[in-house]
């Protein structure tokens, strides 16, 4: 067994072990984190079997997504800071935004959107944990950015996403999720959507995350390994 494959199926242990935790089971999809990795390897966890697929760097993302287009059925997310001058081919290049959090850049995404693709799925990112240098809207903002974005025809809202800040333990890094789901049901309910998304839950808090209701897992290290980053890299 190759050493990709033996760590799939650690993290679906963990993913299973999870869900039947809280009676969750079959629930929680896998979002394979990407980043920094050569294209081989995705296409290896094509092999696996994996289709989902997550991006942080444009440029990097966009070399990889053109080695592997002979691969019909990816889906590509992208879960990077945004930049204005990157809205363009992220609307033309991947399936799945999890990292808006401001309107000017959901318009963006809607205008650039290519008439013949479907609707681009959104995620709204939320600063979970109040951290001031952080990405992602606030809470007290969230609603009325969700109904904003909730209207843009070439965009559909799907669901919130966090990156909460690290945690010494299990109780403490529930505390920020519990939050995200509890804003996911009140905004529903508010604004009367059906967002089914949460994507929350890393290498390090995937059991608190499913436990509290995450329904997508971003898991990078524990599948394809520690990161190392260059100069080089195109953010
Ligand atoms: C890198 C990254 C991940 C994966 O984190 P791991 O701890 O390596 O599993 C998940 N989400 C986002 C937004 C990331 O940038």
């Amino acid at each position: 067994m190759t050493l990709l494959k033996s760590h799939f199926e650690q993290v679906f242990d963990r993913i299973h072990k999870a869900e039947s935790a809280c009676q969750r089971e079959g629930e929680v999809k896998l979002l394979a984190v990407s980043k920094t990795k050569p294209a081989e390897m995705v296409r290896e966890a094509c092999e696996l079997g994996q289709r989902e697929f997550g991006e942080s760097y444009l440029q990097e993302a966009l070399v990889k997504i053109d080695a592997l287009s002979d691969i019909h059925d990816i889906v590509w997310h992208f879960i990077g800071p945004i930049q204005s001058n990157k809205t363009r081919d992220i609307a033309s290049h991947f399936h799945w935004v999890h990292s808006v959090d401001r309107l000017k850049i959901a318009k963006r995404l809607n205008d650039q959107r290519p008439d013949e693709l479907p609707p681009l799925n959104i995620c709204l990112q939320v600063n979970i944990s109040g951290e001031a240098s952080k990405s992602g809207v606030t809470l007290d903002n969230l609603e009325a950015l969700a109904k904003a974005v909730a209207e843009l025809p070439n965009l559909s809202l799907r669901g919130l996403m966090a990156i909460p800040a690290p945690a010494p333990d299990k109780e403490q890094q529930r505390i920020p999720l519990r939050a995200m789901k509890q804003a996911l049901e009140t905004i529903n309910q508010t604004l009367g959507l059906n967002m089914d998304t949460l994507s929350m839950g890393m290498t390090d808090d995937l059991e608190a995350a499913i436990e509290e209701g995450s329904t997508m897992v971003r898991i990078g290290t524990a599948l394809f390994g520690a990161r190392t980053y260059s100069n080089q890299q195109s953010r």
